[in-house]
């Protein structure tokens, strides 16, 4: 196993030197001294870091090996066709954990929708059918059970949708919700699901439901499918609704809903701004960018991590996946 040893690791929330880093385990880093004599330590210039992660992407809709090409070592891709997401994580070197089917109300979002591919979507019958359709998301490897509440069709009933997520809880499966609309927010809540796909975009959402989901609910950002880059409401009405979250404690992980809009197949400096506009810091986007669990590889930033926060987005945004194709130089 590799060991490299660049200029600066990002680590504990802080750019240290003099330190190496494994892929398989991004957390085991060690003193340069105690490696230096190992015919296994790769120098590079510039920073690594655990692989960064989008925590909301649609693997059916993007090439992963070009979203691989430009930074992101890790997806979690949060619905489509169960075939396709078996298949997707077994032949990409990506690590990829998925969601399965958007698990709907009988006609309910996102089955009314033309992008979605056949076999998306999982209509839930009955409170007993939601255990079936959590063990068959279960069987086929899913990590994460994606729920939708969309205010504009058709609903999952509250004890129905509380009974999906009784059922991913008694798997050790968390829940995301796609929450749009009027109540869907509390009714994700309510049903103690874990994390929202989406910060709230369609209304300011009530201030003590805002410190509720702070306390225990995780809110994946993307902040830039509102506009791509062009100011709108929705998009500051989501900045604002994070905003608050995150100063009441949340825990925010950065994703862009990937393979909806045009979008780059990268990491998305947009999306990196506009949560230092939510009040992150640097340090605080890292940490929403990656896992330290070590199953997400390595990221390199060649020029050197920036986390001046005028530079970060930038910076950020050069990163590469450290893989073989990065042709590091072994030490002479
Ligand atoms: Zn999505």
């Amino acid at each position: 196993m590799t060991w490299y040893l660049p200029e600066t690791v990002w680590v504990d929330g802080r750019l240290a030197s003099g330190l190496a880093m494994q892929a398989a385990a991004p957390v085991a880093v060690v003193q340069s001294q105690s490696t230096s004599s190992s015919a296994d330590v790769v120098r590079l210039p510039g920073s690594v870091l655990p692989g960064l992660t989008d925590a909301h992407v649609h693997t059916a809709l993007i090439d992963l090996p070009m979203l691989r090409a430009g930074g992101i070592a890790a997806v979690w891709d949060l619905g489509g066709p169960p075939n396709h997401l078996a298949g997707q994580a077994r032949k990409n070197t990506m690590a990829v954990r998925y969601a399965g089917p958007f698990m709907i109300a009988p006609g309910g979002y996102p089955s009314d929708r033309s992008w979605v591919p056949p076999g998306s979507c999982r209509e839930i019958h009955s409170p007993l059918d939601a255990s079936a359709a959590v063990e068959e998301a279960h069987a086929f490897g899913a990590s994460f059970i994606k729920v939708t509440a969309h205010a504009d069709g058709p609903m999952l009933p509250p004890h129905t949708l509380a009974a999906v997520v009784d059922a991913a809880h008694a798997r050790e499966l968390p829940v995301v919700v796609h929450a749009e609309g009027p109540g869907t927010v509390a009714a994700a809540y309510d049903s103690g699901a874990d994390l929202l796909a989406h910060t709230p975009w369609t209304e300011n959402v009530d201030d003590g439901l805002v410190r509720a989901c702070a306390d225990r609910m995780t809110w994946i950002s993307t902040l830039d499918i509102h506009g791509w880059g062009t100011p709108t409401a929705a998009r500051t009405i989501a900045i604002g609704n994070l905003r608050r979250f995150w100063s009441y404690g949340g825990k925010v992980r950065y994703g862009t809903d990937l393979g909806n809009g045009p979008l780059p197949v990268a990491v998305n400096a947009r999306e990196v701004r506009a949560l230092g506009e939510a009040g992150m810091q640097p340090s605080d986007i890292l940490t929403a960018m990656t896992e330290n669990d070590g199953t997400t590889g390595l990221t390199w930033i060649p020029s050197g991590l920036d986390l001046n926060p005028e530079m970060f987005a930038q910076s950020i945004a050069t990163a590469r996946v450290l893989g073989p194709e990065a042709h590091p130089s072994p030490e002479a």
